[in-house]
């Protein structure tokens, strides 16, 4: 359920109407907008008609009560009263207006490589930067990611070039050591159905990005993002990577109708990556530029200094030299859709 209170409620009003909620063992969720705070009652069928039962809609201070027919509650753009959700990660902002260019090496390999791929992507205008220390591969046999290692290399590429960074998980054994250096977590597509890790992605705190899974329907990555946002983590954003179909000439199919039909169901932003659909470099930049034009809040991409010789996903990494060429084509592709591209952090 969902409880709309009237513009000019006060906080007193707000707080006994939770408390009122909170008594039919339903959880209280907070939503202030710019003009109006909307209080959710999350809980099943049975929370639902007891909180329908406090008759809440005959108190002054509240507008109206309005049930949620999704299952997805939370991530629903109902709950914001319609607005989008901006999140400001370490003076990079995301959604609304914003478009994100997130920029860097599939892996983390070396100091060099990691810093030349992230000074390449701050000159060219990325406003965060990824890199793998914990890798999802197919084969058990490939290269897994430099673990410890790695994030202390980002830990480093993060004061040099003063941007966010953006890093997956994919144990949950492994988040103390993440949240060290992590400013995003990334929940990998194979992993977006790992409702422990979910979870406690969600008690953690941290802004996080859940990557579709390859054979996912929207409405499981909405609910997907319901296992974070229901422990309390209201940072969540969505990615959609490309899904498995029966066509074999390309990696994954790319489901850009994903993006305006997400923005339609979620207040969450929604972030769109190429590389990993498209599986080679020369499909990148146009996939981008769709993908900019459909309205998506951002861009994931893979960027190394030497493809050729990279150590994983080599074939759909872009150059660094290509890299602000490519972010301007973008950007323009952007604006088109009426988002700038957002601000970087100041360097320390
Ligand atoms: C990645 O972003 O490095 C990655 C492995 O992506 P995905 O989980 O979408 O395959
Ligand atoms: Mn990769």
């Amino acid at each position: 359920m969902m409880i709309v209170m009237t513009e000019d409620a006060t906080d007193e009003q707000i707080a006994e109407v939770s408390a009122l909620i909170e008594g039919t063992g339903a959880q209280v969720h907070i939503s202030r907008g710019e003009m109006l705070t909307v209080i959710g009652a999350i809980g099943d069928g049975e929370h639902d008609s007891r909180v329908a039962g406090l008759g809440l809609e005959q108190l002054a201070s509240v507008d109206r009560v309005v049930p949620i027919a999704k299952q997805y509650k939370l991530s629903s753009r109902q709950i914001r009263g319609g607005e989008d959700s901006i999140f400001d990660i370490g003076g990079a902002k995301i959604g609304g207006g914003n478009f994100s260019l997130i920029a860097g090496p599939c892996t983390v390999e070396s100091r060099e490589q990691l810093l030349t791929a992230g000074e390449a992507v701050r000159a060219g205008g990325a406003s965060m930067l990824r890199g793998g220390a914990y890798k999802p591969r197919t084969s058990p046999y490939s290269f897994q990611g430099l673990g410890k290692e790695g994030l202390a290399l980002l830990a480093e590429a993060k004061v040099e070039t003063g941007l966010p960074i953006v890093t997956e998980v994919m144990d949950a054994r492994d988040i103390e050591d993440v949240l060290e250096v992590a400013d995003v977590i990334q929940i990998g597509a194979r992993n977006m159905q790992n409702y422990p890790l979910l979870a406690e992605l969600g008690r953690a705190g941290r802004p996080v990005v859940i990557k579709r899974g390859l054979s996912a329907t929207l409405e499981e990555l909405l609910m997907a993002a319901e296992y974070v946002l229901k422990e309390g983590n209201e940072s969540v954003i969505l990615c959609e990577r490309g899904i498995r179909t029966f066509e074999t000439a390309y990696r994954f199919t790319l489901d850009l109708m994903a993006v305006p039909v997400l923005k339609e169901m979620t207040h969450l932003p929604v972030i769109v990556d190429p590389s990993h659909a498209a599986g080679r470099r020369d499909l990148v930049e146009p996939l981008s530029l769709a993908a900019a034009a459909v309205g998506a809040d951002g861009i994931i991409v893979e960027v190394h200094p030497d493809p050729q010789n990279a150590v994983c996903d080599g074939p759909q990494q872009i150059e660094t030299t290509d890299f602000a060429d490519y972010a301007a084509k973008v950007a323009a592709a952007a604006a088109l859709a009426g988002k700038t591209l957002a601000d970087q952090p100041q360097r320390a």
